[in-house]
């Protein structure tokens, strides 16, 4: 094979300049959306056709173009927003690459027609593989623009090759205007797809109203007001957050704009993420829409071509300031549970006499790893969240059902579901165990698990967070895995029970943070290990659960969210009693 150097050819090089604008149908339509609204556009419609592959039309009622330059917008390097190098740093438009229109008509059939505000009459141009099919003419329209994409990369079968089902395209087209319409709620935005509406905003400025139409009503209801605009040096953030009780499979639904930009930026997810720490179950995830203002030279948004990404001259500020703003506001919103123990817990009458209930067996190795509060006296929280979640000192009257053990506190009758006690004592214990040397249950009989080659493959991703537990695991070659030993706090859990629940469930396309899959897996296994409702629990059994649970941190919750208990408080039975 001889190495010869040539230069590319001008369409190629364009084309593939073009693939690092133009990856799919929705980042055509995002470009076409920017320049619409760089163009001020108070009204924008946009149709698709096919997922946007057949066709992509976006109108505005923006400033448009003046007639004598419309071959010049198409033109690599044609752009009104920027001339300096100075002026990178200050960027307040959403495009200023000049890369977008030319981009676009290079891999597509391209219509522009436009006219300019001062304007009589239009221009239209036509543009097939980046090559002018109809030089500018003169065209009776409104004053605006209107960009219409054909045949998305119709020579480049490559690219055509990779894309994505049209319900994939649609799918993405869908949720790229919807977040231009949360950045923007003066625009009125209008989504038609195949001929039929799938979005339509107001364009009044009520961004709670545009939370509706992409959440839905019900939850858009519900979402909190970041409450107070939070400034932070030069950011400003705002937005809405869902409640705790309001919560979502993935992360996807946390949208992050920064200067009217929609971006992807895992860690600033991360830092809404943690604000709801031991707030939400595991495993679940907030919905928010944060719109973060900053001066542009503050952050760099020519950092990738389709601009998806940016960087910040102080991350860490905007990590602070996100986290702060949403917690701020959880506190103050969410109402702390009614069983909220006070500064102070009256001394029970009947303190001092559980200490000598002798553990279970089953519950010897859940002892809890951090010291207990003493009753009495006041709760210092080691951390924001975790005081508050406290319970009081219980007693415990029996069991019901063989399912729900009741027990009596300072202020009225907790009843507690066994099983989702179980887990989060278990939840509480293996995370803890995880921070020390663990002590495992070697097993008499090393036992051998056999997995499908999918499953087998998740667990192998896990065995370091396996044996951080106190697994003693190895693969034993074709989806066969070894058990030697078992984290001491499992107790009665096979094997083979713990190593299935670690693979179940497992959402592959999610990439949650490593420490959040982690806890994941913990409470899958724990719901395993946890006693069963239906369970007949003997009175010490019935009293260690409880003692183990109220030395929890968060013992309200089982670690995926459940309420482990329902409390009746005396000024609720009295009420019910006609007593007041
Ligand atoms: P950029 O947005 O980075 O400047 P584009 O290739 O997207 O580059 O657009 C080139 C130029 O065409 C813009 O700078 C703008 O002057 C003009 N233009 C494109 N679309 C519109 C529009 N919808 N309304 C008004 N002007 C537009
Ligand atoms: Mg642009």
């Amino acid at each position: 094979v001889t190495a010869t150097i040539r230069i590319l050819p001008p369409e190629i090089a364009s084309q593939i300049a073009a693939g690092e604008v133009v990856e799919r149908p929705a980042s055509a339509v995002k470009e076409l959306l920017e320049n619409a609204l760089d163009a001020h556009a108070r009204t924008i419609v946009v149709e698709v056709e096919q997922g946007g592959r057949r066709r992509i039309r976006i109108s505005d009622d923006g400033d448009g173009i003046p007639a004598a330059e419309t071959q010049l917008a198409l033109e690599r390097h044609g752009t009104s927003k920027l001339s300096t190098i100075e002026d990178l740093d200050s960027i307040r438009t959403l495009g200023f690459r000049g890369e977008a229109l030319a981009s676009i008509s290079a891999v597509a059939r391209v219509t522009l027609t436009s006219r300019f505000r001062t304007g009589t009459q239009g221009a239209r141009i036509r543009v097939e593989g980046g090559k002018i099919v109809s030089p500018p003419a003169a065209a009776g329209c409104p004053q605006g623009t209107v960009v219409e994409v054909e045949d998305l990369f119709y020579n480049v079968p490559a690219r055509l090759k990779f894309l994505k089902s049209e319900v994939t395209e649609r799918r993405h087209i869908d949720s790229l205007v919807s977040r231009y319409a949360l950045a923007y709620p003066l625009v009125r935005f209008r989504l038609l797809t195949d001929g039929r509406e799938s979005l339509h905003t107001s364009g009044s400025g009520d961004r709670r109203e545009v939370l509706s139409d992409v959440f839905g009503l019900e939850i858009a209801a519900r979402m909190l007001e970041l409450s107070v605009p939070v400034v932070e040096g030069r950011i400003r953030v705002e937005g809405f957050i869902s409640p705790t009780d309001v919560s979502h499979a993935n992360r996807k639904d946390i949208l992050l704009f920064v200067n009217g930009r929609p971006i992807a930026d895992a860690a600033l997810a991360t830092a809404v993420v943690q604000a709801y720490h031991t707030l939400l179950m595991v495993g679940r995830y907030p919905r928010a829409a944060l719109f973060v203002d900053m001066p542009p030279e503050d952050v760099d948004v020519n950092v990738h071509p389709a601009k998806a990404e940016v960087r910040f001259r102080s991350p860490d500020a905007v990590f602070s300031a996100i986290q702060r703003t949403v917690r701020q506001t959880l506190m103050m919103q969410s109402p702390v549970p009614e069983v909220r123990p006070p500064d102070t817990w009256p001394q029970p009458s009947w303190s001092g006499g559980h200490a000598a209930v002798p553990m279970p067996e089953w519950m010897l190795d859940h002892q809890p790893v951090t010291a207990p509060d003493t009753p009495g006296a006041p709760q210092s929280p080691p951390q924001a969240f975790s005081g508050m979640d406290r319970m009081p000192l219980l007693r415990v009257l029996g069991q019901i059902g063989a399912t729900y053990l009741v027990a009596e506190g300072p202020d009225g009758l907790y009843l507690i579901d066994q099983h989702a006690a179980h887990e989060r004592v278990l939840f509480e214990a293996v995370m803890g165990a995880r921070r020390e040397e663990t002590a495992a249950q070697t097993l008499l009989v090393p036992e051998v698990v056999d997995f499908p080659p999918a499953q087998a493959k998740i667990l192998e991703g896990q065995m370091d967070s396996l044996r951080r537990i106190g697994f003693d695991v190895e693969l034993f070659g074709g989806g066969s895995f070894q058990v030697r030993a078992l984290p001491n706090t499992l107790g009665s859990l096979s094997p083979s029970e713990a190593l299935r629940a670690v693979v179940q469930d497992i959402e592959e396309d999610e990439t949650p943070l490593a420490a959040e899959a982690e806890a994941r897996m913990i409470a899958r296994i724990c719901k395993r290990a946890a006693v069963k409702a239906g369970h007949v629990l003997g009175a010490e059994e019935q009293a260690a659960l409880v003692r183990a649970l109220e030395q929890c941190q968060s013992p309200r919750s089982c670690p995926h969210g459940r309420p482990t208990m329902v409390h009746l408080p005396v000024a609720l039975l009295e009420r019910q009693f006609g007593r007041k």
